[in-house]
């Protein structure tokens, strides 16, 4: 089926030119149309309630050789709530999502505090 390269839209086989834009239909999009993105867009890790918690936590994943991205969530005051009754600032965390089941383990693991007291990991196996 030919395809307008511009529109990426799809036609029937007799049409030869692109009825919107009027440039010459190609048999098939061309690779460089549509990139491959996949795997390399930042994803939502998880959030943590501080700017120290996601540096820990980006310190081991970059232990894991894995990128990481922190974002402070927008925190909007509101009006007439005291400054000191709000909430500690939460901190998003973002990896690529090729490096997400990964990045998860280590999320998961830095959770459960396996990675707090290597002392107590004895493992009599
Ligand atoms: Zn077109």
């Amino acid at each position: 089926m030919p395809y307008c390269p511009k529109c990426q839209f799809e036609y029937l086989p007799e049409v030869q030119r692109c009825p919107d834009c009027g440039a010459a239909l190609v048999s098939a999009l061309p690779p460089q149309v549509r990139p491959d993105t996949r795997g390399i867009e930042d994803v939502l890790l998880c959030t943590v309630g501080g700017e120290m918690e996601a540096a820990v936590l980006r310190g081991r994943l970059k232990d894991e050789g894995i990128p990481s991205r922190a974002q402070l969530s927008d925190v909007t005051p509101l009006i007439g709530v005291p400054v000191m009754s709000l909430p500690a600032q939460e901190v998003k965390v973002f990896v690529k999502r090729r490096d997400l089941a990964r990045a998860r383990m280590v999320c998961d693991a830095a959770a459960r505090g396996d990675l707090r007291d290597p002392g107590q990991n004895l493992d009599s196996s």
